[in-house]
């Protein structure tokens, strides 16, 4: 599969080197062209038999074809299986019997994904369990004795998740940038108490665009680029702008659907909605791929938090980050500019890459950037977009609680209250909160991004009358534990006995130099 350059039609990559490098050198993303896709079209009949590993393997041999059969099976035995995915500590009645890091639960009439039962239980292991097996495959297989450095932006959950996978992997070093307010305690500690010799983590002062930004722009510079080439260290990524990270995602989607056939939920053919919590745009553009593949998805809906930019976008055509960034108890949502946006616009566009870039370049020399109908159209027949404010985050966890039994975290809250508005101003939708068209009962499944004890000060807020403000993290994970009865991911249980290792803050000014020291030692 050949791997172009958003930016850039002329800058071409295999799935290794694509892997390896990240970022494109002009600011771009590496993806496949739209008709590359299609060209994989399966027909979902023939995938019924499959379990997560064997469809994971069979979206694996696509995309990243420049694997061997071998390689792939080792990667994949490496990342998915029941040292990191704890799924077997699920609630009895709901178990299924095959090996699924991401099983599917009821919610009312419709569906949970739940995708944080890996190793720092959030959605977001799912790929970062398996990125650094593929980089060091790839990076083994080009025979260089050269050192990855992974640099990393994060608004919370991807940064640990990064440490935990790179930790202590050979030839690898990984840096990470939080935003010094802008994650949660438990967030913070998660990455704090990190180990492995190989990790190092700051806390910038900024927002997280800001730390996004800045590992963009040390992507590109010069001065950067002639260090690593002296001293035999490249540059990569883990962030969802790496493809590696990006084609993972794209598994569950279609096992879900497999997994709702079996059970009998749905027919073979039925079409179901995707409901995806969404900041970098990354997960739900993993939806979009599956759908393109040939998975029966009638309506990915893009859901956000009081950070609406996409909201806007997806119903108007502008895209505008000139905007006060909110922070809010969804915090890995917290995003003003989304980056797998711009490959979602390669695709739509037809492969456009100078229509993209020029769109970036308006980005980031005006704020903002305007598409025409027609591509907004296409959009739209795949797309929705709603947003939940605080309030209405805050009040579909309690509702979930009270009437469904479910206890969910804030950012699968947010997505459940968009599932709501998406139903309420559906033509058709009936009393048991199903879509129907005729006789067809659409279901819609929700993803779940992140287990409610990783947020589970803010979760026991919506749910518990006592004063949670009186009660450190630690006793709020034991009061959840009390009214859910799910065991507390050893994970968090873990972090209060842990040494804190890492309390460097920067400036953004200061993290350049962090950068260098590292690449020079
Ligand atoms: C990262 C994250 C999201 C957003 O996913 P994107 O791929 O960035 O859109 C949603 N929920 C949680 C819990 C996350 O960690």
């Amino acid at each position: 599969m050949k791997l172009y350059s958003t930016r850039n039609l002329n800058e071409i990559k295999n799935p290794k080197d694509a892997i390896i490098k990240g970022l494109s050198d002009d600011g771009g993303l590496y993806c496949p062209k739209f008709e590359d896709i299609v060209a994989h079209k399966f027909d979902i009949k023939n995938l019924l038999s499959n379990d997560y590993k064997a469809t994971a393997k069979l979206v694996f041999k696509i995309f990243f074809d420049d694997f061997t059969d071998a390689e792939i099976d080792n990667c994949i035995n490496l990342a998915y299986n029941k040292n990191n995915f704890d799924v077997d500590s699920r609630r009895g009645e709901h178990c299924e019997p095959a090996f699924n890091i991401a099983p599917v639960t009821k919610i009312g009439d419709n569906y949970l994904m739940e995708l944080y039962h890996g190793p720092t239980s959030a959605f977001k292991d799912v790929a970062l369990t398996i990125l650094p097996q593929f980089l060091t495959t790839a990076y083994k297989s080009k025979g260089q004795n050269k050192k990855v450095y992974i640099l990393t932006a994060t608004s919370g959950d991807t940064g640990k998740a990064a440490l935990s996978g790179f930790k202590d992997v050979e030839n690898t070093i990984i840096t990470v940038f939080y935003p010094t307010d802008g994650v949660s305690n438990i967030q913070k500690l998660q990455m704090q108490t990190s180990e492995g010799k190989n990790v190092s983590v700051v806390a910038l002062k900024g927002d997280f665009d800001d730390c996004q930004r800045l590992v963009k722009e040390i992507y590109t510079d010069n001065e950067i680029k002639k260090l690593c080439e002296e001293n035999n260290v490249v540059l990569s990524s883990a962030n969802s702008i790496n493809i590696g990270r990006l084609v993972p995602q794209i598994v569950y989607y279609i096992q879900t659907y497999i997994d709702l056939v079996n059970a009998n939920n749905i027919k073979i053919g039925d079409k179901i909605n995707f409901v995806v919590p969404t900041g970098n745009f990354g997960d739900i553009l993993a939806g979009f791929i599956a759908k393109l593949l040939g998975t029966p998805i009638d309506k990915l809906i893009c859901a956000s938090n009081d950070n609406n930019v996409l909201t806007d976008f997806i119903n108007t055509g502008i895209y505008n980050e000139k905007r006060e960034l909110y922070k809010t108890i969804s915090p890995s949502m917290d995003i003003l500019v989304s980056s797998n946006l711009e490959r979602l616009l390669f695709l739509l566009s037809g492969n456009d890459a100078d229509f993209v870039n020029g769109l970036m370049g308006s980005l980031n020399k005006t704020g903002e950037y305007k598409i025409e109908d027609n591509l907004l159209n296409k959009i739209k027949e795949h797309f929705v977009a709603y947003y939940a404010t605080q309030d209405e985050c805050k009040k579909t966890i309690k509702d979930a609680f009270e009437n469904e039994k479910r206890i969910i975290d804030t950012h699968t809250a947010v997505a459940y209250a968009c599932l709501k508005k998406y139903l309420t101003s559906s033509i058709g939708s009936n009393a048991c909160g199903a879509i129907c068209r005729g006789e067809h009962c659409e279901p819609s499944v929700v993803l779940s991004t992140a287990s409610p004890y990783k947020f589970a000060r803010d979760v026991l807020k919506c749910i518990c009358d006592s004063d949670v403000d009186a009660i450190d993290d630690f006793e709020c994970l034991d009061k959840l534990n009390e009214l859910t009865k799910e065991p507390i991911p050893k994970n968090l249980a873990a972090l209060k006995t842990k040494e804190k290792r890492f309390g460097t803050t920067l400036a953004y000014e200061e993290c350049k130099n962090f950068v260098i020291n590292n690449i020079e030692k």
